[in-house]
């Protein structure tokens, strides 16, 4: 038999998924794949069971239902003082997931080089290179996550399509700054390049860091296109509703792409997110000040048992350098060991680079219940005390 496509016949499963398997076949809190492990807002979650009941359940306009674009180019007036136009730049997908294969497949020809940031997001590498891509990849540099700008300089040619910017970023928690982003922008500038901005984690953001959408610099909205999630802004990771923000003649390009892969998302989530997105301010603000009060717990946590904790100024995560803790193994080894014998799982960074990824670090989820966190910390020094100890004495 002929063989199936060969990019993604050696495409494994995600780190997540496999993960998240073997905290359950453990019984293990799941500090790995990121998601909350509380419900959204309830009002928002009532909408959608109300939306679902009012015989509009036949396929929506395929960019998205109005109230729902027109809720995306509000939000992106009100906390970015951006322009976007409802009825042309937005396209509501099926999670940030769909949104950033179609803006890849709106922009890349096969050849075209995208620039992309390790670590990076897993789904990215694969739909480059299936897209016929060729990745250019620049490592930031644990453990501040620091922009190499020579590097990043270095790895613009004039192939240099575009560059795929994750900001708040997984796995590390980086947020850019405004002086990276100007470096980025004026690279951009130079090479005639677009940008995808993958800004899930726009509204996890903890003070005194704030999120600068690489968009709302001079000259990038004409070659921006900017995703955004609903499933992180509303903790509701399993509704999969995403949006893509940009210039009309990217976005409608987008929007073939998308018409191509699920050509429409389920109407009464779309609904239920516009009232969502229609929230004051303190709903927003409160994501970012509620998480930061879990990442310090869970940091100062893992500071007590001797991990390397590095800064986290958004998203879900923080990353620790598990070296001080002279565990013989590498990332992924650790990460097995500790969801199978302390019952606390966690992802290998490993997982977040094309190849060779440092060995030492792992990621931690702390959108949990603070007794939830409580609970993975006692567990993991009950692990980490007599391993230490046997070290000690060996
Ligand atoms: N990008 C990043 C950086 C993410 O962490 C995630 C996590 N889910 C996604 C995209 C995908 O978002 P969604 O669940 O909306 O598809
Ligand atoms: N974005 C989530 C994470 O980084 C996982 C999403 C998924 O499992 N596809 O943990």
């Amino acid at each position: 038999m002929k063989s199936p496509n060969n990019l993604l016949a050696q495409t494994g499963t995600t780190i997540f998924t496999i993960m998240s398997a073997l905290a359950v076949q453990h019984n293990a809190i799941n500090l790995g794949q990121g998601f909350p492990d509380v419900e959204g807002p309830a009002d928002v979650v009532q909408a959608a069971a109300d939306a679902l009941l009012d015989n509009r359940n036949q396929y929506p306009p395929m960019t998205g239902v109005a109230e729902l674009r027109q809720a995306v180019a509000a939000a992106n007036k009100r906390f970015y003082n951006l322009d976007i136009d409802p009825n042309g730049g937005v396209v509501v997908t099926s999670g940030a997931t769909e949104a950033i294969t179609a803006c890849l497949t709106a922009l890349i020809n096969p050849g075209d080089e995208v620039v992309a940031i390790e670590p990076l997001y897993d789904t990215y590498l694969p739909v480059i290179k299936l897209l016929g891509g060729i990745p250019k990849l620049v490592r930031l540099n644990p453990p501040e996550w620091s922009l190499p700008h020579n590097e990043l300089a270095a790895a613009f040619s004039p192939r240099t399509k575009l560059l795929l910017l994750n900001s708040p970023m997984n796995p590390c928690g980086k947020v850019f700054t405004r002086d990276e982003l100007n470096f980025i922008a004026d690279l951009l500038e130079q090479h005639d390049a677009y940008a995808v901005c993958d800004e899930v984690y726009e509204h996890l953001v903890f003070a005194p860091a704030t999120h600068i959408p690489l968009m709302t610099l001079p000259g990038m909205a004409a070659r921006t296109l900017r995703v955004g999630s609903a499933g992180k802004t509303f903790s509701l990771t399993g509704w999969k509703i995403g949006y893509v923000s940009g210039p009309i003649e990217l976005v409608s390009v987008v929007a073939k792409a998308h018409q191509n892969l699920t050509f429409t998302s389920a109407p009464n989530l779309q609904r239920a997110v516009a009232l969502g997105l229609a929230k004051p301010d303190e709903y927003f603000t409160a994501l970012g000040s509620t998480l930061a009060a879990k990442r310090d717990l869970l940091a100062a946590g893992l500071t007590r048992l001797g991990f390397g904790v590095l800064p986290a100024d958004g998203s879900y995560f923080i990353t620790a350098d598990i070296a001080p803790l002279g565990f013989a193994g590498d990332d992924m080894a650790f990460c097995r060991a500790i969801t199978a014998q302390a019952g606390v799982a966690a992802i290998p960074l490993s997982a977040f680079y094309d190849s060779d990824g440092p060995a030492n670090f792992v990621r931690f989820a702390f959108c949990k219940q603070d007794s939830v966190l409580h609970e993975a910390l006692a567990r993991l020094q009950n692990w980490i005390t007599p391993v230490q100890t046997l070290t000690a004495t060996a």
